[in-house]
């Protein structure tokens, strides 16, 4: 497999891997075996700091340089944006969901294209949840009437708790979930080994073992046989998947999945258990809790226990002071709908606002009347080919007038954004200058 030129977008994985070389072998990745279904991803750790790290993720569809940033295109599309021109923002990998593509347009037809990349024209690695998410988030905001996707994100408004055994929208036995769909009602049943089935037909590099995920408003007791029920479904997950093979001429990797609410001893044990299963790389995931501080004690609990030679991915965090917190504390991955979605609102990635100190929340909105009149890019210093070429004025024109370019280009420059800041917390890694570089990120910046 040759070496993508896309990996190279961090001067480091070129020039700095020198540290991980000290013992004197030949540059890495000279002579890489051939992935295979046995051995369907290699993650090689370039440079640790602290707890954090630098590695090289390679897969069938090439190699992502960590941490890196998974942009999220749910429906087998980054909205408004080309392939190629997702590709030029410098996102390496992209999050799509079983759910959505199960429903519609059904992972027959997908397969019947040769799999996710070929349908949707995006060459590089994919990653798949295992539809678990979007079951009992849809299903219960539907259910309970909360009239919005329901958000594991901390900081913005829980689920609806759950009736135990559900009825309605969704129903949890131990065979796995019964829904229905919030497209047209249709009634669905999904396994762990229905997961495994369908994501073997959407053929994502990486994709997950099925889950249930609990919200913030469940109670211990119904976290714990949630959990246990979880760990059942990773093991019947992995069986399914062993047994399986991939459907599309390469392999496929299998993710675990941490959960266990916001409950310490729940995390310790879930990490234990998933950790100790033979998946190729394991995910943080679930009510990550309440807040952000909840969510460093969860990566605190349960990231020393994960086995440090697989990857790790955290599900659903993409905000600017998380990201340095997780990264911080040794995740590799992480998706998040956040840069994309809110760059169709006029709401723009900024490190700094217009007076030199950290934006609030690290965004603009460009809608803004003050700048009605701004005749400077979204962000000074941003390459992206919005910030070359357009003004704030420009941009704010756009979503004023609702016409569809104003999203796109925002979406450039925000997936831009998150690019350019894995690039630079990778360098930071790479000089020892990681701490130094989060802190002054960050001084002065209110959590989102
Ligand atoms: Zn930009």
């Amino acid at each position: 497999m040759k070496f993508r030129k896309d990996t190279d977008l961090n001067p480091a994985s070129s020039t700095r891997a020198a540290p991980a070389d000290a013992c004197g072998t030949a540059p890495h990745r000279a002579a890489e075996p051939e992935l295979t279904p046995e051995r369907p991803l290699a993650f090689e750790v370039l440079a640790t700091h602290g707890a954090a790290r630098v590695g090289a993720l390679r897969t069938p569809h090439g190699t992502v340089t960590t941490p890196a940033f998974v942009g999220v295109g749910t429906q087998a599309t980054v909205k408004t944006l080309t392939p190629d021109v997702v590709a030029a923002t410098g996102t390496q990998l992209l999050f799509a969901n079983t759910y959505h593509l199960y429903l519609r347009p059904g992972a027959e037809l997908v397969a019947r294209h040769g799999g996710l990349h070929r349908f949707m024209r995006w060459d590089r690695p994919i990653l798949t949840d295992s539809g678990g998410f979007q079951v009992f988030s849809l299903g219960a905001s539907i259910e309970h009437g909360v009239g919005k996707v329901a958000s594991i994100f901390p900081g913005e408004a829980p689920a609806a708790p759950r009736r135990p055994g559900g009825s309605g929208m969704v129903r949890v036995r131990e065979e796995g979930v019964e829904f229905r769909s919030h497209i047209d009602g249709s009634r669905h049943f999904f396994t762990p080994e229905r997961s495994i089935e369908v994501q073997r037909q959407l053929g994502a590099d990486i994709v997950l073992a099925f889950d249930e995920c609990t919200s913030p408003l469940h109670d211990e007791a119904y976290t714990r046989a949630s959990l246990e029920r979880t760990h059942r479904w990773a093991q019947r997950s992995l069986d399914a998947f062993l047994a399986g093979r991939a459907l599309h001429g390469y392999p496929q990797a299998l993710y675990g999945i941490v959960q266990g609410g916001a409950y310490r001893d729940q995390r310790e044990e879930s990490a234990r258990v998933i950790g100790g299963m033979p998946f190729h790389g394991l995910a943080v995931g679930g009510n990550l809790g309440s807040t952000h501080q909840e969510m460093y004690d969860i990566l605190d609990w349960t990231v020393p226990l994960l086995p440090p030679e697989k990857p790790r991915h955290l599900l659903g965090i993409g905000d600017v002071p998380g990201v340095f917190e997780a990264v911080a504390r040794g995740i590799d991955t992480f998706d998040c709908v956040a840069p994309t979605r809110n760059a169709r609102t006029a709401t723009i990635m900024v490190r700094r606002g217009d007076d030199g100190r950290p934006a609030r929340r690290f965004r603009l909105n460009v809608r803004g009347a003050a700048y009605a009149d701004d005749l400077r890019p979204l962000e000074e210093g941003c390459d992206c080919y919005t910030c070359r070429n357009f003004t704030r004025a420009y941009l704010r024109h756009l979503f004023k007038a609702g016409e569809q370019l104003g999203p796109q280009l925002a979406t450039i420059h925000n997936l831009r954004f998150m690019a350019r800041l894995m690039d630079d917390i990778r360098a930071a890694l790479l000089d020892g200058t990681f701490e130094e570089f989060k802190a002054a990120t960050l001084a002065g910046a209110e959590l989102g």
